[in-house]
């Protein structure tokens, strides 16, 4: 489906993994540039409107991004995130959080607190990708 829908007609961000049914998503936002999102393929608001498989493999997907971030940027804390409110199509917000990033401890969505985000690694991109091939297509070089 389209028609207006964002995570329809856009990917979201930079696709650095993806398979049939959900894609890795990175959108380099400024105040939280470790922030990555988990986009279902097709057009689904609610995650009781999948099968089992497809919820298995979105959260999959999710809990394997959560590793690899964790892996990659050393956060304090880990958060995830799906409300669907503006956009309503399935996507968990994998974030990635500092005691000192511009909202902690308040969500990423509440007032900012403090400037001066910490940076992302310049290859994180393709280290994140790989670091999710190696979790979610084992069989891929
Ligand atoms: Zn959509």
């Amino acid at each position: 489906m389209s028609g207006g829908c964002a995570l329809c007609d856009t990917p979201g961000g930079e696709v650095l993994w993806a398979d049939e049914r959900v894609r890795v998503v990175w959108p380099a936002e400024a105040d939280h540039p470790g922030l990555c999102r988990v986009v279902l393929q097709a057009h689904v608001a609610e995650m009781t409107e999948l099968a089992r498989s497809e919820r298995d493999a979105l959260m999959t997907a999710v809990y394997a991004l959560e590793e690899a971030l964790r892996e990659l940027l050393a956060p304090d804390k880990m958060n995830l995130a799906s409300f669907g409110n503006r956009i309503a199509h399935l996507h968990w917000h994998v974030i990635p959080r500092f005691t000192d990033d511009p909202h902690f401890p308040a969500a990423i969505w509440d007032v900012r607190v403090r400037p001066n985000p910490r940076p992302v690694p310049s290859d994180f991109a393709p280290r994140l990708s790989a670091a999710l091939t190696r979790r979610l297509s084992p069989g891929v070089a």
